[in-house]
């Protein structure tokens, strides 16, 4: 529409329209596409940084739509947070990742951990520890196959409430890690009290190790602390040798990134891992 000079000001703009139409237009898309099964997911192996062994995994969603073709996490989570919609999702991701780790046993694959990403509405809801040990249950799968990972503002959020939850997810033998650790806000004094595993380090660090002083000291200061405070450390977003050799050199025990791996269907994924090793 064109402006012309006299014209009311008014505060209407039309990409404002479109683009509560796609939320609402994906929003209806997600219902439909969870009843129908266009959701699936995709396995990043996390190799271990000394040994080069793969025997764990990120789970990440995937959408493929059969008129828009592939979304992107990035663009439908938001929405399914926004929606409610991400605690179906949630669910229907934790138990299709049960369910792959009972496949992956029963074929004899080394798989000994798969992460899981849980948003803050997931994380909040009243029964959700509740719904994580039924799922565990319903599969057969022990706790210890699972890494849960949340966000640190999910986290620092209410710490004291929050402190029984994770406590709870640990005695199912759950490991907890924290995604995209550097880009909060949080005192770090905070990690001595928490029952957390791991520490992910955000691969916008990791991407600048090359050109980028601060960065570089950034990831220096985690790994030092991961260190001593004795938490495993994984890295993300690792696409050069560069990255990696300094990340080893600092003594990073995990990493993920396409210098190894993009994410892959379960099948493919499944050829990653390191057999088990015999004697
Ligand atoms: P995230 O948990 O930080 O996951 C890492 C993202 O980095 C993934 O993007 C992964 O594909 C991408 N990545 C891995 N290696 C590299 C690399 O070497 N270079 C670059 N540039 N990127 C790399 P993806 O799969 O698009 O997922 C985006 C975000 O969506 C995730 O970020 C996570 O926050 C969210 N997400 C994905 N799946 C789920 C899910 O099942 N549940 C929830 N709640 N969130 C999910
Ligand atoms: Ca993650
Ligand atoms: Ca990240």
């Amino acid at each position: 529409s064109k402006s012309c000079p006299g014209d009311p000001i008014t505060f209407y703009n039309p990409n404002m329209e479109s683009a509560a139409r796609t939320r609402l237009l994906l929003e209806s898309e997600m219902r439909k596409a969870l009843e129908c099964g266009q959701f699936s997911l995709h396995y990043q192996p996390q190799v271990n940084a000394s040994t080069g062994d793969v025997t764990r995994m990120e789970a990440l969603c995937r959408w493929q739509h059969a008129e828009f073709g592939f979304i992107p996490p990035d663009e439908f989570i938001p929405i399914a947070e926004e929606s409610g919609l991400i605690a179906m999702l949630g669910d229907w991701v934790l138990a299709q990742v049960c369910r792959q780790i009972r496949t992956w046993l029963s074929e004899g694959v080394n798989c000994q951990r798969v992460a899981v990403n849980v948003s803050a509405l997931q994380f909040f809801k009243s029964d959700f520890v509740e719904k994580v040990a039924n799922t565990l249950k319903f599969y057969g799968v022990d706790g210890s196959f699972i890494e849960l990972e949340l966000t640190e503002s999910i986290i620092m959020s209410d710490v004291n409430e929050n402190i029984s939850r994770l406590k709870s997810l640990k005695e199912l033998g759950i490991t907890l890690a924290i995604d995209d650790f550097g880009t909060g806000y949080s005192s770090l004094s905070y990690l001595k009290h928490l029952p957390i595993d791991t520490l992910k380090i955000e691969k916008s660090f990791v991407s600048q190790i090359a050109e980028n002083a601060p960065d570089l000291a950034i990831i220096e200061a985690i790994l030092a602390l991961a260190n001593r405070l004795d938490f495993d450390v994984v890295a993300e977003g690792v696409e050069e040798p560069a990255q990696l050799a300094f990340l080893q050199a600092k003594g990073c025990d995990f990493y993920q990134g396409y210098l190894y791996s993009r994410p892959l269907p379960a099948l493919q994924a499944a050829t990653c891992f390191t057999p088990h090793k015999t004697r």
